[in-house]
């Protein structure tokens, strides 16, 4: 799906653009499946073609349904989330949509109290931003880890970086820094934002040391 470029009428109503950033980033999940079901080898690509696009309808449904009632960042309901469980779902759909080089590391197992939908949403922005923003051959590194009583989900990419004076500025909303022949709106990083402080957390980024950056979530371990 095309990204489209801010217009007065998305500045003017911020919350109906997340709500279209979002969706559309789960259309293109839908496109991106739906090629590869054409493509299928065998029944099990099928299988996890099919579901993967049954997913991405789902999640279509109850972005509209909390966009209504003002939950797109909180999420609906906070239940236990094993971070770890739910960030290997989500690279694993990536994978398969981007073909591209994801790696995951596991250095703890912690567990958040969250919407695991939200949770999904701000850590497939972070992993779509960091595909979006690097060379294809180029590997997106993923890794959880926990500190003390913070859970930390870590999206590390070889791209061109962003200068420090953005480094806050990109989460604002219709924020862009680098790259502006990229298509984009600048709220992917909003949502990011919004979900992790909705969670009693932060979210950062940092240069990568020999290029490229490194977005963190920092979410308090559930108790
Ligand atoms: P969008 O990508 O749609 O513009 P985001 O809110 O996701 O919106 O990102 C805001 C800006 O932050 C982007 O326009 C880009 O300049 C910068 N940015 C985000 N992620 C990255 C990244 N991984 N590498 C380089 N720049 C990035």
């Amino acid at each position: 799906m095309p990204d489209h470029e801010p217009d007065e009428r998305s500045e003017r109503n911020p919350e109906l653009a997340l709500l279209a950033h979002e969706v559309r980033g789960a259309l293109t999940v839908i496109s991106g499946l739906s090629e590869l079901l054409k493509r299928a080898l065998d029944e099990s690509e099928r299988e996890s073609a099919i579901d993967g696009i049954a997913r991405a309808v789902r999640r279509i449904d109850t972005l509209i349904a909390q966009a209504l009632d003002g939950t797109l960042t909180s999420g609906s309901g906070h239940e236990r989330v094993d971070l770890a469980a739910l960030t290997g779902r989500v690279i694993d759909e990536q994978r398969s949509v981007s073909g591209r080089d994801i790696t995951f590391e596991v250095r703890a197992q912690p567990v958040v109290l969250g919407a695991p939908e939200a949770l999904e949403r701000a850590l497939g922005n972070l992993i779509d931003n960091a595909l979006k923003y690097s060379l294809m051959t180029s590997p997106v590194d993923v890794s959880v880890t926990q500190d003390g009583d913070r859970a930390i989900l870590a999206v590390a990419d070889r791209g061109p970086g962003i200068p420090p004076s953005m480094h806050d500025l990109i989460f604002q909303p219709f924020e862009r820094a680098s790259a502006q022949d990229v298509p984009g709106t600048g709220l992917g990083l909003t949502v990011v934002r919004g979900v992790a402080e909705s969670h009693g957390g932060t979210a950062s980024v940092q240069d990568r040391p020999h290029g490229g950056s490194v977005f963190r979530v920092e979410l308090p371990v559930a108790p």
